[in-house]
């Protein structure tokens, strides 16, 4: 789902607002910490990939999107999913914000695609995401909150049903990329509920902020006081050397706990490198850290037919065109390659420094 729209309780992060209620207020004040945004960048790609797709009107490999190049696998992974979506019954609905008013009238977002089957009572929606992390459909408080906000938008009764899927083309299962959540209008009431308890407490005044798994990709994780210092209680137990013998519960309670504390600390670590770089691309110096860049990808600066009208059947493969690299490979003229390609600079990655040399160098 597409919640680029900004919205202070956009359903995209309501796991992690209905965890921790102080989330939206905190992340609105740091709305650009989350790292060089090369991967938001990719998804928003594929999602601009997909709607096309939906749309007939396909994109062709190679074309750009915001900075982003379509590429065949991302062309691969927008053909299943479009075929996923037409399989379903039903009146489609592309790119369309709803509010989900029965939850809170701040909570709203833009669904990527429904479709709505009045016969059979059913609304069909589909989430496309581009990543790598997985994420589960049953549950999933996104997924309930578009239904919602669409169960009021067409007022629909609670026996309506709501087949929701997650469509992850790049994260491994042995049961495919598709996850299906089935239920009902009336099935989400209870989710609707706990939404709303949650919305009312972050757009209030004194909004509690809660530690856990949901951290690790909140804006403002490297500010925030209750992460920092669950993170520095997980170093101070570690440094502890008192010798403790654990019973075989403790052992289990001890691992469940530092399993978490790990993740808290990674959530931290995250957050403070995204904002060493932004302070490091400022021109600022961050002690012992620096920015090295990968090798960018090599990339056509013109369109795919201007290619092949210049190199003929040679940069031709399936139906597209092949990389500069795989051009030069197959004989093409190597000036030629080099005049309509270029290298892009690759991601941009935080390193750590030795310092020794220049603290030796100043100390003489
Ligand atoms: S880092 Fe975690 S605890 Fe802090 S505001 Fe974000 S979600 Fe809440």
């Amino acid at each position: 789902m597409s919640d680029n729209d900004h919205a202070f309780l956009a359903p995209s992060s309501a796991a992690r607002w209905v965890k921790c209620r102080a989330s939206p207020m905190l992340e609105q004040q740091y709305p650009e910490m989350d790292g060089d945004g090369s991967a938001a960048a990719e998804g928003t790609a594929a999602h601009w990939a997909a709607l096309r797709e939906l749309q007939m009107r396909p994109v062709d490999p190679g074309e750009v999107h915001e900075g982003v190049v379509i590429t065949l696998d991302m062309l691969d992974a927008v053909h299943d999913y479009a075929s996923i979506v037409r399989s379903a019954p039903g009146v489609p609905f592309y790119e369309t914000r709803v509010h989900a008013v029965t939850v809170h009238p701040d909570v709203w977002g833009t669904a990527d695609c429904f479709k709505v089957d009045y016969e059979a009572q059913t609304v069909y929606l589909f989430d496309f995401k581009y990543g790598h992390s997985p994420v589960e459909a049953f549950g999933n408080y996104q997924l309930a909150t578009y239904a919602l906000a669409i169960a009021g938008l067409l007022a629909l009764g609670p026996e309506w049903k709501v087949v929701a899927r997650i469509f992850q083309p790049r994260v491994y299962r042995p049961e495919g990329p598709t996850l299906r959540w089935d239920t009902t209008v009336g099935g989400l009431e209870p989710y609707r509920a706990e939404l709303a308890d949650a919305a009312t407490e972050a757009t209030g005044n004194n909004p509690s902020t809660v530690v856990g798994s949901h951290c690790k990709h909140c804006k403002a994780r490297h500010i925030c006081k209750a992460l920092r210092q669950s993170s520095l209680d997980a170093v101070d137990q570690a440094n502890d050397s008192t010798p403790m013998e654990l019973t075989d519960h403790g052992l289990g309670v001890e691992m469940s706990l530092l399993v978490q504390a790990q993740r808290n600390l990674e959530a931290r670590l995250s957050g403070l490198q995204a904002q060493a770089m932004a302070n490091i691309r400022e021109g600022r110096d961050v002690l012992g850290w620096g920015i090295e860049h990968n090798a960018g990808r090599e990339e056509w600066t013109a369109k795919p037919a201007e290619i092949i009208a210049k190199f003929g059947k040679i940069v031709e493969k399936e139906m597209a065109v092949i990389t500069p690299a795989q051009a030069r490979k197959a004989g093409a003229d190597l000036n030629a390659v080099a005049e309509i390609s270029q290298r892009k600079p690759g991601s941009a990655k935080l390193v750590q420094i030795d310092t020794t040399k220049a603290r030796k160098a100043f100390a003489q």
